[in-house]
């Protein structure tokens, strides 16, 4: 069968770390020692006496893993979707650390080297073709979370859809009811919609890169199947390219980048809260308190999967935020 592996998943929420290559092979690292179980010591170059660091997560990418080999790793969860598990895949990080690198593809625009999105869809439309026993049907929506506000990626005119999220307690399908959602046949349909996405993104900033590193991406496939005897399953995938992590220096940031600040901050730390009460089974989840969380309540707890990837920058300048990035990882596993 095909989900054998997902049984080796170990709980439902799962960590990985990936460290990206050093642009410059002349700075310092601060990657100390990654280990095959998972593990990951870092230091400070800077002071290497007192500073070595030990995580513990699902699995460390190292510099040279390929695209390849994460998705390899990532594979038996995004294809539990078709089974009817609801998924999320976040990636969390500072700017620069290899999100967007991880989920879509390298920043060349180059066909090579394509992230989880498109590989994620190319396999469920390939389960899709070959299972004959389930008709499915395959949906996408796309939106983005800035300053926290719901904006629909794939509408004719983007710069003026502000969704509401409706509170539903089962039907994740019903969460953002006004959201465009687009059937998708093939994994060409999709690399369009994604573009049109992006395109949407960008028109409505002039300073594109600032503002995709500064709000929240959220890639959703709807999948539905029905089987011969007339079942039918409805779940979720979430692929989700969060915004930079990095703490804004209180004293530079004034007007729209203070206030940015302040939206990514408390939506981070909101995300972080609810995978720690989740992790913790916590009776009280608190989905109500962000944007990001109470848009993905549904796909998050219950029999829902998670699997955050903490993106790092090794070098040493990007200390301070590697470790706070692998701390708030390590909450989750
Ligand atoms: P983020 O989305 O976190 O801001 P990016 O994904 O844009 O970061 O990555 C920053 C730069 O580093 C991009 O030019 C990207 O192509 C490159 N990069 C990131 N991760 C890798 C990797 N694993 N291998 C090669 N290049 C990478
Ligand atoms: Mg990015």
């Amino acid at each position: 069968q095909l989900y054998n592996t997902l049984q080796e998943l170990r709980g439902n929420i799962q960590v990985f770390c990936r460290i990206r290559p050093m642009f410059n092979e002349e700075a310092k690292c601060t990657i100390d020692y990654i280990g095959n179980d998972g593990s990951l010591m870092v230091i400070d170059p800077l002071k290497p006496q007192n500073t070595r660091k030990i995580f513990q997560f699902n699995r460390v990418f190292g510099p040279t893993a390929t695209q390849d080999e994460v998705y390899k790793d990532t594979q038996a969860l995004i294809r539990s979707v078709m089974d009817g598990y609801n998924v999320c895949i976040f990636a969390y990080g500072q700017t620069g650390s290899g999100k967007t690198h991880t989920m879509c593809g390298p920043s060349n625009g180059s066909s090579k080297d394509m992230g989880i999105n498109y590989m994620a869809l190319n396999d469920l439309f390939q389960i899709s073709s070959i299972r004959e026993d389930v008709k499915y049907e395959i949906r996408v929506q796309m939106v983005e979370i800035y300053n926290e506000q719901v904006r629909d990626l794939l509408a004719e005119d983007a710069s003026n859809t502000k969704l509401e999220i409706r509170n539903c307690s089962s039907n994740v399908w019903l969460s953002l009811p006004d959201a465009n959602v687009h059937l998708a046949q093939s994994t060409a349909d999709v690399l369009n919609l994604m573009k049109l996405g992006e395109k949407n993104r960008a028109f409505s900033s002039t300073a594109m890169n600032h503002r995709s590193s500064r709000s929240h991406s959220v890639l959703t496939v709807h999948v539905h199947g029905k089987d011969i005897s007339g079942s039918a399953i409805h779940s979720c995938l979430h692929l989700v390219d969060l915004a930079g992590s990095e703490r804004v220096d209180k004293s530079e940031a004034t007007g729209d980048r203070l206030k940015e600040a302040q939206h990514i901050n408390k939506s981070l730390s909101c995300l972080g809260d609810v995978i720690t009460a989740l992790s913790q089974k916590n009776s009280h989840i608190p989905y109500r308190n962000s944007k990001l969380t109470q848009l993905l309540q549904n796909s998050l707890g219950g029999n829902a999967k998670m699997l955050m990837f903490a993106h790092v920058s090794p070098e040493a300048d990007s200390y301070g935020e590697t470790i706070s990035t692998l701390k708030f990882a390590q909450r989750a596993s």
